[in-house]
């Protein structure tokens, strides 16, 4: 199928392009790598009658560190995110996340921002936003505002972004220092949606846990934190035992996951549990833990 008729527009600064959205509230729509929009658009799931395409905007393509944080232009290419040497060196959650995305021809035109603005449930980097609690920073008509990952997602393909707003930052916390990270996740063929994954990390002082992150996806409307399971974790010396059962106690944080042509809810749940212990296991391994 081919899209429904549309204008498009190509603004060269960001005033321009939120006063466009603003214009034509509703009815507008920003293209960024198209990896998401274009094939909803050719399906006809999405109709905006004007597309205003992010590509000639100056300064939103960037990667670099800020006190310890990464910080990253919306509309830069996760390709450039997964090359970039400080990611590889010192941000490896993030890394781990950008291979899980897609396949390269897609990294190659998908966006930081557009992943993260398209807000889909499977996806990896809205559960690593979640899970290091970045910060977003979108620009509007009323000006500019930081929101933070647990009020970013809202729901399936929904975010807290106004309609004549725009992502423009990302703010994403590095690890905790000396912590055990694993990004973990289940697609039929690499490159695919996950049909669940979970990323995690956690920290020891004096052999137990001190601190845990558990973010799953595939399994909610958004990614969702398991806060009980991390709870369960702190104060507990780390062990296969421990894992096993946190990969149980998540399934207490998961309300009802999706069914779909790709896997059912119960094969979601029982994947989330699974993966969970899997991935600390992985994470343990790599931070030299015996367990
Ligand atoms: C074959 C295939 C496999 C894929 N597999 C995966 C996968 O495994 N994991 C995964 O996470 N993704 C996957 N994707 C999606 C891909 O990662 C997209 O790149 C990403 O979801 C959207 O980024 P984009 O820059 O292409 O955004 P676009 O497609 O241009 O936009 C997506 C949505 O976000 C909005 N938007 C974009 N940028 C902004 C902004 N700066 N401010 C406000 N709103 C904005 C758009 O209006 C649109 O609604 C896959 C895509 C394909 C085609």
């Amino acid at each position: 199928m081919k899209p429904a008729p549309f204008e498009y527009a190509a603004p060269d600064t960001l005033e321009e392009a939120i006063s466009l959205l603003e214009e034509n509230e509703g009815d507008a729509k920003v293209l960024s790598g198209g990896q998401s929009l274009m094939p909803l658009l050719n399906m006809r799931l999405a109709r905006p009658e004007v597309l205003v395409d992010l590509a000639r905007l100056p300064d939103l393509d960037y990667v670099r560190e800020e006190g310890g944080e990464l910080v990253i232009g919306a509309m830069t290419r996760q390709r450039t995110v997964e090359l970039d040497p400080i990611v590889r060196e010192r941000h490896p959650l993030v890394y781990e996340a950008t291979m899980n995305v897609a396949h390269p021809q897609n990294r190659n035109q998908g966006t930081f921002g557009g992943s993260l603005a398209h807000a889909d449930p499977s996806a990896e980097y809205p559960a690593l936003a979640l899970a290091l609690d970045a910060k977003f920073k979108a620009v509007g008509p009323d000006g500019e505002r930081v929101i933070d990952a647990d009020e970013f997602f809202v729901t399936y393909l929904t975010t807290d972004l106004e309609m004549s707003e725009i992502l423009t930052e990302v703010r994403i916390p590095a690890l905790p220092p000396g912590a055990a990270w694993s990004f973990t996740e289940l697609a039929r063929r690499h490159g695919d949606y996950a049909l669940a994954g979970v990323t995690s990390f956690f920290t020891c002082d004096g052999g137990k846990v001190s601190s845990a992150r558990i973010v799953l996806f595939g399994v909610g409307a958004t990614p969702v934190r398991a806060e009980k399971a991390e709870q369960a974790m702190v104060g507990q010396s780390p062990s296969s035992a421990l894992f096993e059962s946190v990969g149980k106690a998540v399934l207490d944080d998961i309300e009802e996951p999706q069914s779909d042509v790709h896997a059912s809810a119960e094969q979601r749940r029982a994947l989330a549990g699974v993966l969970t212990t899997r991935g600390l296991g992985d994470a343990a391994r790599r931070a030299g833990i015996a367990l």
